[in-house]
């Protein structure tokens, strides 16, 4: 039987790609072809560029209020569509549908924070800045974006860019992961059901050759990138080669530091959520527990070690399951690979998730892994897993574990745990990260601050949402104002103050 092949969406329609390239879309739980999502070729590429080049400028010129009550429509009907958007997310991502329905949640977040975009475009204004002359400044959108991401958050890293990107004034050409691209195209067509013109919200399928021509076609003004951190680096030096603002989140191996004055309820709870959540596919899931002290890290691993093996792990549409399966089998095997290096590095597997009784389901499901005695120079340490895999590494000071946190290459996010408010302040003061969780394991900030990490886990100087998403998504102009009576001589001199 021939299965179903995903849609581009452009022209305020889907459409059929032209392109004969190719690539499965799985439905990880019972581990089958669900569809096939076209590559989109050149055709296709001009297609959507084209339509989002002839949509901007109108889409610009509309009046932030007026953008805003489509923004405010859309989001209605994404929370009354929502549930079917969890399904799709799950459907093709494997997470569980309560968590699917959280991420829809965290983005339309940030389409809330963008309805009150005729607050947050405003200039400022000087009277008088010198004698008869006023000066203003003013934002302005910036034509054609691209917001390219990854598969682990199929509607909320989307919703971060699409929110400031569209109540601003741009038209979006939005690249989905090509592993789970169908949470984008109902999105899109959702906008348009809100009102949006044709044109202001395109979905271009596509692996390297889509994304390579978003980085370098001259029509392109912006790209927004989120994924893992070599494609990161790759997307952010082309871009910027060719003229374009850029902003380029990456990977992480974000480390949760426990004191010897932590709450150890508090603590385990906080390290089995934010380390096995979504299997552990999350930019902000915590794969390392530094643990401050043999003593403290006896008790935790024993305890951990009890709720790992506890863990629910399934289809993730059923009922009360902690973890769905992975997001494909090769994914499922990239992080088999990492635990069975882990072993043959010398760390001491406490719990070996690798074979669980939900795979007979031919589901690419791996069960919860925990290692302990993980020490610095280890692969499974310095490398990003992405998977439900928790690495402890023991030290002896608070001072070490801050040491260790920013000696990695990896600067996403980064939480303490303790009972300690100035050792709680030292640490956010000192660790280089870019979100720090005080007894919050997941750190994420809300809408109305930015999200984005330091080191290798973003290139550019704008975060996602938030302010820096205004200003990332609209060019600045200053404009000076004077009205004479009368003529002044021309001046050969430096204006100054008069
Ligand atoms: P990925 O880098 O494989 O893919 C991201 C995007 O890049 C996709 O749209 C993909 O089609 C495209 N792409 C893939 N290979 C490419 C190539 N060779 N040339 C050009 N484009 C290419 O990432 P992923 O596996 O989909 O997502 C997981 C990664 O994303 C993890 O590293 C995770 O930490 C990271 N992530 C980071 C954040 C953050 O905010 N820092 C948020 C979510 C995910």
């Amino acid at each position: 039987m021939s299965q179903p092949r995903i849609p581009l969406f452009f022209a305020g329609a889907r459409q059929d790609a032209h392109s004969t390239r190719t690539s499965p879309v799985y439905h990880p739980a019972s581990g089958t072809v669900a569809a096939q999502v076209p590559l989109g070729d050149a055709t296709d590429i001009e297609a959507v560029i084209a339509d989002a080049a002839a949509a901007a400028t109108a889409w610009g010129e509309r009046s932030p209020l007026d953008r805003a009550r489509i923004m405010f429509k859309w989001r209605e009907l994404c929370l009354l569509h929502a549930d079917e958007l969890a399904r799709l997310i799950s459907s093709e991502h494997g997470k569980v549908t309560s968590d699917a329905r959280g991420e829809l949640q965290r983005g339309l977040e940030v389409v809330e924070f963008a309805v009150g975009i005729p607050h947050l475009m405003k200039g400022e204004f000087s009277d008088q800045v010198s004698r008869g002359i006023d000066m203003h400044s003013l934002r302005q959108p910036l034509g054609v974006v691209a917001a390219i991401t990854p598969f682990n958050f199929p509607a909320m890293v989307p919703l971060w860019m699409l929110g400031p990107a569209l109540a601003c004034g741009n038209a979006v050409i939005l690249k989905p992961s090509e592993r789970d691209p169908s949470t984008g195209v109902r999105l899109a067509e959702l906008f348009v059901e809100a009102g949006a013109p044709p044109g202001v919200l395109n979905v271009l399928h596509g692996d390297a050759e889509a994304v390579n021509a978003l980085c370098t076609d001259p029509r392109i003004q912006a790209v927004s990138f989120v994924g893992s951190t070599p494609i990161a680096q790759h997307v952010y030096e082309t871009s910027a080669k060719h003229g374009k603002r850029v902003q380029a989140m990456g990977g992480a191996k974000n480390h949760l530091v426990v004191l010897p004055d932590a709450d150890l309820d508090m603590t385990v709870e906080g390290l089995m959520g934010s380390a096995y959540g979504s299997a552990g596919e999350r930019c902000m899931a915590i794969s390392v527990a530094v643990v401050v002290g043999d003593a403290t890290a006896d008790a935790l691993v024993a305890r951990l070690a009890d709720r790992v093996k506890a863990l629910r792990v399934g289809d993730s549409a059923a009922e009360g399951m902690d973890m769905g399966p992975l997001v494909t089998g090769v994914h499922r095997d990239k992080i088999k690979g990492y635990i069975d290096l882990g072993v043959q590095e010398g760390a001491t597997l406490v719990v070996d998730g690798r074979m669980h009784p939900a795979q007979a389901s031919g589901g690419f499901f791996l069960g919860g892994s925990l290692f302990d005695h993980v020490t610095k120079d280890m692969t499974i340490y310095r490398e990003e897993i992405f998977g439900p895999v928790l690495c402890v590494v023991r030290v002896e000071s608070a001072a070490e574990a801050i040491d260790l946190c920013n000696k990695h290459q990896y600067g996403n996010g980064v939480a303490i745990f303790t009972r300690s408010g100035s050792a709680a302040r030292e640490f956010a003061h000192q660790v280089q990260c870019g979100m720090v969780g005080i007894n919050v394991p997941i750190p994420v900030p809300l809408a109305m601050y930015s999200f984005g990490g330091w080191k290798a886990s973003a290139f550019g100087d704008h975060n996602q949402h938030g302010m820096d998403g205004v200003r990332f998504y609209t060019k600045l102009k200053t404009v000076t104002t004077r009205w004479p009576q009368s003529v002044d001589a021309a001046s050969f001199s430096m204006p100054v103050l008069r």
